[in-house]
């Protein structure tokens, strides 16, 4: 795959650029280790200093990175600027509760007697270089959300953007350097993912964090578990959204609109496989079939537009391949299904839709939608909902629409995924702890538990 910035919503090729030479990739490896040395003893309160510098530049720069990764991506700019202003926030989240977060352990008075030390505490100290390899969905908000609890514990970082993004992963090298951290604390390796390899074994790199598709996660997972070296893996989704009959329907029309077309249904945790109780299936799928006809699809940077084009040609195609599929197989296409007419020639759109009579046996049913197509499930209880929610390889996030407690408590009793959202849609907050379960990974991100995963856990034992 070239590295290159090229238009999705008309294809033209903006700008190509050079993969890094390995005499570069060293040369920057040696800095990153050179860098950690320091690094790794400077306090809280200084870095803390560097990321607020960062979060205000990134404000500052907000209309103008949005629009860089609007051109490279697709994404409408509406959802570009808000992606920065998510960015500072989590920044800032994190300058402020860092130190917290990792501040020395003391364990219990009887334990510590018991192990017959004077004194014992458990300190989070950072594990070095980290490799970050990043997807193109959410360009700036993937890679912010390891950098910031990476470089506030001490780490340094080099990312591996994906190769459609590149503007965006040079815009954060440079955001980091021009607020102030030290040079080589973070690194954008412009390479390709077969670079990926002989960085992840190089001995001075200690951990790697890959949000991306399942067979990426699996080859970097593979690779780390051979140089025994820590890694996180966020990998696709295939959320379920279930909607029982207390729920407020048309709210859960409306934002099951949004949760299924958001960044152009290119979302791990989007929902995706909507599974209605069949009281209120009819009314429902009345309002959200209609919702997805209303969207408006267009330029994405066009202040009106709510769905832009696909951010490559393969991701349309392994799209339409998925829902042709399905409609041979006997599915039926409630709205869309197809390539809107006023961009059949150019760009790598696809019209919002809404598939149903999906069975067990369809790829559809199995497999991630990445891009804007629900499908759409009747069910007659909780126990057939939660059977079919659960019925994926994945297991990122999951939403119930229910105003039954008891309900709700069997439903976060037992669906397999890592997050839960009931009466509303999924989204990451820096405050919560973000991952999947099956095979949408493992480790989290973000909260205490994303900053504590790159740390060495270290106990220190005083004896008497
Ligand atoms: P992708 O093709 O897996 O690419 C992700 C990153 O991995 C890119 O930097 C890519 O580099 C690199 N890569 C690909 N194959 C690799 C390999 N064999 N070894 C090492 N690196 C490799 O995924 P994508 O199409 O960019 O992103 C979409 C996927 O990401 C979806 O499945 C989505 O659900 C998932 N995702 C998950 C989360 C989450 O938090 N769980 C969040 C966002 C997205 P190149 O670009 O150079 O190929």
């Amino acid at each position: 795959m070239p590295i290159a910035t090229v238009n999705p919503a008309n294809g033209e090729t903006i700008r190509v650029y050079d993969a890094l030479p390995d005499d570069e990739i060293e040369r920057r490896l040696a800095l990153a280790a050179e860098t950690f040395r320091t690094y790794r003893t400077t306090t809280f309160f200084e870095r803390a200093r560097l990321l607020q510098a960062a979060a205000d530049l990134l404000d500052a720069d907000r209309d103008d990175i949005a629009r860089v990764m609007t051109t490279e991506m697709g994404k409408p700019l509406m959802a570009a600027r808000a992606e920065a202003a998510k960015c500072a926030k989590a920044m800032r989240w994190y300058a402020e509760h860092a130190a917290e977060l990792l501040s020395d352990e003391h364990p219990a008075a009887p334990d510590v007697e018991d192990s017959g030390a004077a004194s014992v505490h458990v300190r989070y100290r950072p594990l070095g270089v980290v490799l970050a390899v990043m997807p193109w969905n959410f360009p700036l908000w993937q890679v912010v959300r390891f950098a910031a609890p990476a470089l506030m514990a001490g780490n340094v970082g080099l990312l591996k953007h994906a190769s459609n993004v590149p503007q965006t992963a040079l815009y954060l090298e440079d955001l980091f350097r021009r607020a102030g951290f030290p040079e080589g604390c973070f690194q954008t390796l412009l390479v390709g993912s077969r670079a990926v390899e002989g960085i992840l074994r190089d001995r001075r790199v200690a951990a790697a964090t890959l949000t991306g598709s399942e067979p990426a996660g699996r080859s970097v997972g593979a690779i780390a578990s051979d140089e025994v070296k820590k890694t996180v893996l966020e990998l696709g989704g295939s959320d379920p959204y279930v909607v029982m009959p207390s729920a407020d329907v048309a709210k859960a029309a409306q934002v099951a609109v949004t949760a299924r077309t958001q960044n152009n249904g290119q979302s791990c945790i989007a929902a995706k496989r909507f599974i209605v109780h069949t009281d209120v299936y009819d009314e429902f799928t009345r309002l959200f079939v209609s919702g997805m006809r209303d969207l408006k699809v267009g330029d994405p940077m066009d202040e009106n537009t709510q769905v832009g084009p696909l951010a490559s040609e393969q991701g349309r195609t392994d799209l339409e391949e998925l829902v042709d599929d399905a409609v041979e197989s006997g599915a039926t296409v409630l709205c869309g299904g197809r390539r809107p007419e006023a961009y059949a020639k150019a760009g790598w759109f696809y019209e919002p839709t809404v598939i149903t009579d999906i069975t067990q046996d369809m790829r559809i049913h199995l497999e991630e939608t990445f891009g804007p197509v629900a499908t759409l499930y009747r069910v007659s209880d909780l126990d057939e909902a939660v059977a079919l929610a659960n019925d994926t390889p994945f297991g990122l996030s999951s939403n119930v629409w229910t105003h039954d407690t008891a309900e709700i408590d069997r439903f976060a009793r037992d669906i397999e995924a890592g997050g839960v959202y009931v009466n509303g849609m999924t989204a990451s907050h820096p405050a919560f702890p973000f991952g999947g379960a099956k095979r949408s990974g493992y480790g989290r991100e973000l909260a205490a538990h994303g900053i504590r995963e790159f740390c060495n856990i270290t106990t220190v034992w005083v004896g008497a």
